[in-house]
């Protein structure tokens, strides 16, 4: 049952987070419905989840029109900048920031609405090839280029751990992403606050909880397996 999958990890962040000495409070779950049929979000809807994450803009805007409308989306997927003006005024955060052209984008869109549009910065904290998302080393300086756009808020830090056996193997990722938003923090960068650490996902939000994550992003733990070929 897709609301048992719910309570179990529920369950395992409220233990990770008493293991650590945290407030589940702390700890907001996204459920990350990339690929799943609105039939299934709205039978999550029903028992209450009331937070969805997307990775891809036409999915979330097809589902947003078919579902209740206090549900609040996350985009957490690559953004193309052409695509920006399309989820702006439907995402309550977008978790994956990683060029000054994209919130350049953003910002303007975010104008035209007259809102202020939530951002998380992507860091690439393992220096994978394959992914987005800017190096440890540059975020600081990339967050200070962006600070001065009126539209958007810098929230805090993302990022996509590697795919591992062993979550454990991920500890030193989410403690280098925890460190660098504390540092980022003491710099007191006008219009940024480090308040968001999106990290941990089905393989490893445990021990991302444990390490400081506040948002953990999880789908096929609450969804099941995905079938990439119904899309
Ligand atoms: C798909 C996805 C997730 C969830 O992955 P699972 O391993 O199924 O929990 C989390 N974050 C991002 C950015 C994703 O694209």
């Amino acid at each position: 049952m897709l609301q048992d999958n719910f309570r179990e990890v529920e369950q395992r962040i409220e233990a990770a987070c008493r293991r650590s000495g945290r407030d589940p409070k702390e700890v907001t779950l996204i459920a990350v419905s990339k690929t799943k049929p609105v039939e299934m979000l709205q039978e999550a809807y029903d028992f209450g989840t009331r937070i969805f994450g997307e990775n891809k803009v036409q999915e979330l805007t097809e589902k947003y029109d078919q579902l209740p409308k206090d549900i609040h989306w996350h985009l957490i997927g690559h953004l193309q900048r052409n695509k920006v003006k399309y989820i702006i005024d439907k995402v309550d955060l977008i978790h994956s920031v990683d060029s000054v052209r994209l919130a350049e984008a953003i910002d303007k869109e975010a104008q035209k609405h007259g809102i202020t549009a939530n951002i998380l910065i992507e860091v690439n904290v393992a220096g994978e090839e394959s992914k987005f998302g800017i190096s440890p080393e540059e975020t600081e300086s990339f967050i200070e280029k962006i600070a001065g756009f009126s539209h958007i808020k810098v929230c805090g830090l993302m990022t996509i751990a590697p795919f591992v056996e062993n979550p454990e193997e991920n500890r030193p990722y989410f403690q280098r992403l925890r460190k660098l938003s504390v540092d980022i923090a003491a710099k007191k960068v006008n219009n940024v606050t480090m308040s968001i650490l999106s990290m941990g996902m089905t393989n490893d939000f445990e021990v991302a909880v444990e390490e400081g994550a506040t948002m953990v992003r999880v789908g096929t733990g609450l969804f099941g397996v995905r079938d990439y070929a119904r899309i």
